[in-house]
């Protein structure tokens, strides 16, 4: 293994994944600032997460209007979604359009992973080593692995015993599964896992789905995108897209009424009724305080609850459906299509696994609580190791040989989610600390981008080498974090926000929930101030003696 600056080769940059994120720093690092850059991407193909969930009913729960990028207007013009929440095929023929039409693959390694990445403090560059034995020397690293990329299954006893296919949502078979007429099982019922059961339910000949807790779901309302509707979102995209950059969510919500308390019943319901009927999250923004107030969080979720007694024709199994212990909205609300009605049916079995948890697999099938079921398949769709856990699967080692691991062993630290102390030129893209999961997360890799490209330019006009957050900004950017999160009902229950899902990861609320618009206004206020909280070395300042 190569490890002197003179034998390896040197690029400018060096970015982790050919997801959206990676995709658009290549773009805007080769093709604007016309630097040197190498892309190591795990897969066979770019896409990210897109390229991974092939599930059947998988679909981004953005609209597709807004879930695209915005950084060119002949890409936004030309390229024409079909439906209101794009299927993931149709994602990944987007994401392969872009690969084409900018000419990305030809920078991008693809089926490699990187391994470590270790910083030079003689040289300020980082070491880069992949997985098939290259070795490259990077003055920047950029961190583009995608917050929910690194799937994870339960540690569950017995897992190798079992006889049958195992599958995840995140890692389906590219050529597919075949489920039609098998014994299905499908273990989890957060986004994935209401968007894969009734499709699942189709063709198995039995589906049995595994719930710990339940999730709300909301109606998708998807369908077709009517031409004359897509006509005028084009004939103003730039002014809507501006609109979802300064948001709180990075896309276009109809506004709330008011307060939940200022109505009564009936204006109330009037309102959730006809939000309800159109489906999408325009129905968590019916009034201003549901996700701060809970007196007006409950009027929500009693209506939600009263939903699913209406579409679960059995009152015991709407019950065991139905939150009851959280407030709407503090685990991630799930967007579905058919999802309550699909416990109708005669093949669907819902087993509770809440005071019965699942113990072990077996090579007949899964145990809960005192009984044994035998499946063909059993379907993961139980999560990711969300936000640190593809990062933290590279060994990186910053200035003093500090791994990254060590330094977020309670917790990922960063000065605006952007960076963190002690590992100079690394950025991440949506890390932790930034609004990232909680946005249109193509809004938040597009600010992302832009304030690194705008930074490194700065670094190239002055002669800078080196870049690194400093502790005492980055401890105030965390409390931050911190202050604004605990105000947020999404800190009141277990939930993969913070890490809850993961035994023994650190329960520390990861994204930032102050909003796209604001966080990118701290951002640009950061640049703006000669990038203050940032320590910016001059070349000749670290230039060894
Ligand atoms: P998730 O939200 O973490 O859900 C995992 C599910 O597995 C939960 O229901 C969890 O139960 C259950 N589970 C985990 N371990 C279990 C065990 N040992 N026994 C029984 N149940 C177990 O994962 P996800 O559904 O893949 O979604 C992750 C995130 O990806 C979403 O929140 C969203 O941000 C994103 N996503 C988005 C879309 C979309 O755009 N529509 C689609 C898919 C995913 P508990 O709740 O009790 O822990």
């Amino acid at each position: 293994m190569t490890t002197s600056p003179e034998a390896d080769p040197t690029v400018d940059a060096v970015i982790i994944g050919a997801g959206f994120a990676g995709m658009y720093a290549l773009r805007r690092f080769r093709d604007e600032l016309g630097l040197d850059v190498r892309v190591f991407e795990r897969a066979s193909d770019v896409g990210g997460t897109w390229f991974w969930n092939r599930y059947p009913g998988a679909r981004c729960d953005v609209e597709s209007m807004y879930y695209s990028y915005s950084f060119s207007e002949e890409l936004e013009q030309e390229w024409d979604w079909t439906e209101r929440y794009a299927t993931q095929p149709e994602i990944l023929a987007y994401a392969n359009h872009v690969a084409d039409r900018f000419a990305l693959r030809e920078t991008i390694t693809f089926d490699t992973s990187v391994d470590s990445a270790e910083f030079d403090e003689s040289e300020n560059t980082w070491v880069v080593r992949t997985d098939t034995g290259e070795t490259v020397r990077a003055r920047f690293l950029i961190s583009a692995v995608g917050c929910l990329s690194s799937s994870r299954v339960p540690d569950i006893a017995g897992s190798a015993d079992f006889t049958g296919e195992l599958l995840h949502t995140g890692r389906w078979p590219h050529d597919g599964a075949d489920l039609a007429g098998k014994r299905v099982a499908v273990i989890g019922t957060g986004s994935s896992g209401v968007q894969a059961i009734p499709e699942i339910a189709r063709t198995a000949g039995h589906l049995t789905v595994f719930q710990r807790t339940p999730h709300f779901v909301i109606p998708a309302g998807n369908r077709p995108l009517a031409p004359a509707h897509v006509a005028n979102i084009k004939s103003d995209y730039q002014t809507l897209r501006e609109e979802c950059r300064h948001s709180y969510g990075g896309t276009i919500v109809e506004l709330p009424i008011g307060s939940a308390l200022e109505f009564d019943e009936s204006a109330r319901r009037a309102e959730m009724d006809r939000r309800w009927s159109v489906g999408g999250t325009d129905v968590m923004a019916t009034f201003t305080d549901t996700s701060v107030n809970l007196d007006a969080n409950t009027i929500l979720a009693d209506y939600a609850r009263e939903q699913i007694l209406a579409y679960v024709d059995e009152p015991e199994l709407a019950a065991h459906l139905t939150p009851r212990d959280y407030p709407i909205g503090a685990k991630r609300i799930c967007l579905g299509t058919d999802y309550y009605t699909t416990f109708n049916r005669e093949n669907v079995t819902l087993v509770d696994v809440r005071d019965t948890p699942i113990t072990r697999l077996t090579q007949a099938g899964i145990v809960a609580g005192e009984q044994e079921y035998e499946f063909d398949v059993i379907v993961f769709a139980t999560g990711y190791d969300a936000m640190t856990g593809a990062v933290l699967a590279i060994d990186i080692k910053g200035v003093g040989g500090e791994s990254l691991r060590d330094a977020w062993a309670a917790g990922p630290r960063t000065l605006l989610g952007l960076s963190t102390a002690g590992f100079p030129n690394l950025f991440f893209i949506t890390g932790p600390g930034s609004p990232s999961v909680l946005v249109n997360v193509i809004v938040s890799i597009e600010q992302h981008v832009d304030w690194i490209h705008d930074l490194i330019a700065h670094v190239a006009r002055n002669d800078i080498a080196r870049v690194e957050a400093q502790p005492q900004a980055q401890d105030d950017w965390v409390d931050h974090v911190n202050e604004r999160s605990k105000r947020s009902f999404l800190t009141k229950v277990a939930n993969w926000y913070q890490g809850a899902n993961v035994p023994g990861k650190p329960r520390v609320f990861m994204p930032y929930v102050g909003g796209m618009g604001p966080y990118r206004q701290s951002c640009d206020e950061v640049a703006a101030a000669g990038y203050a909280g940032f320590t910016l070395t001059p070349a000749l300042q670290s230039a060894p003696a």
